[in-house]
């Protein structure tokens, strides 16, 4: 397995101003997630705001070091990572985030935004750096461009030749489409497929879209209130949601799937608080199939069906 997260938490001390007058604690953004990444597949995480999906994308980019739980790549864990391996694990699993505006420096030209990642070295990086612009659909020579010179969709081209420029295996997907007009989505989401398949790329997908999730990912995992709540292959999470959470979620973003025609389900109240989620199962509170024990007795991860993982009482 190339990536693998074996029970990682990240608990941050709550501060002062976080807690408005209540006990200090621990923000429990990820609270004991196991999850893999094989070459090659999409790993789509979905959730909703709050539910710790950012913050495991930025434990796969060694930007926040887990509070307990291990993260191994090629079988070894990062803990134990020397400067030599964490050069390569840096070449090996890039990023692309949200906001192509925030994210490109608008005082350097493109060729120095795209060469950012690799070691300088005169004319193979500047060849390099027109052959990554031209597979994400910009001309050769846009690297002596500034990026207020591009639309949206063009930035996150940049962004995304970026992350391609040191050939890596991986790319974290931070809510890829989220910022971009509705009519250019669909172009990016096609881009990122052509690439994966031309160059074997394996991809993790953070979502709150889960039609953009659908799109992309071959596999899907479900996070809530910083635990996974169900995975599976995309298609068959999609065809038949075993979780409650992921049947609200699917009903509210896809009125038309057939599951939400069987049974439309509202999702009222919020994402709990992260220092302080409710015991049993953390989704008791908005759960309309909830029994007395998801108050106590918090869910075991369960293989439901072949390859369907789902944490509910329910099974
Ligand atoms: Fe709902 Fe209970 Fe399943 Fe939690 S364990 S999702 S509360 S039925």
């Amino acid at each position: 397995m190339m990536l693998q997260g074996v029970g990682l938490q990240k608990h941050f001390p709550a501060t002062r101003g976080m807690t408005l007058g209540r006990a200090r604690g621990w923000i429990k953004a990820v609270d004991g997630v196991s999850v893999q990444v094989a070459e090659g597949e999409t790993l789509g995480i979905v959730g909703e705001s709050g539910s710790g999906k950012t913050t495991l994308a930025r434990i796969f980019l060694l930007l926040e070091r887990p509070t307990a739980g291990s993260l191994l790549f090629d079988g070894q864990p990062t803990a134990t990572f020397t400067r030599t391996d964490l050069a390569r694990y840096r070449r090996a699993v890039q990023a692309v985030f949200q906001d192509p505006y925030s994210s490109l420096d608008p005082r350097m030209r493109v060729e120095h935004i795209v060469a950012e990642p690799l070691p300088p070295d005169g004319g193979a990086v500047r060849e390099r750096v027109a052959e990554v612009l031209q597979q994400v659909g910009l001309r050769r020579d846009s690297g002596a461009l500034y990026p207020h010179e591009f639309s949206g969709g063009q930035r996150q081209r940049i962004a995304i030749a970026r992350a391609l420029v040191t050939s890596p295996r991986l790319i974290v997907l931070d809510e890829p489409v989220s910022a971009l007009d509705v009519s250019i989505r669909a172009q990016i989401l096609n881009l990122l497929k052509g690439l994966q398949e031309e160059l074997g790329l394996a991809y993790v997908m953070i979502s709150h879209d889960l039609a953009a999730a659908r799109f992309l990912a071959t596999r899907l995992a479900v996070m809530y209130a910083g635990r996974l709540v169900e995975t599976g292959e995309c298609d068959a999470v999609y065809t038949e949601p075993l979780h409650p959470y992921t049947q609200a979620l699917l009903s509210a973003a896809l009125p038309l799937h057939p599951s939400a025609r069987r049974q439309r389900i509202v999702l009222t109240g919020e994402v709990p608080n992260p220092m302080n989620p409710p015991a049993g199962c953390r989704f008791h509170p908005r759960c309309p199939r909830a029994m007395p024990q998801c108050r106590t007795a918090e869910p075991g991860w369960k293989e439901v069906r072949p390859g369907r993982f789902a944490a509910c009482h329910l099974y």
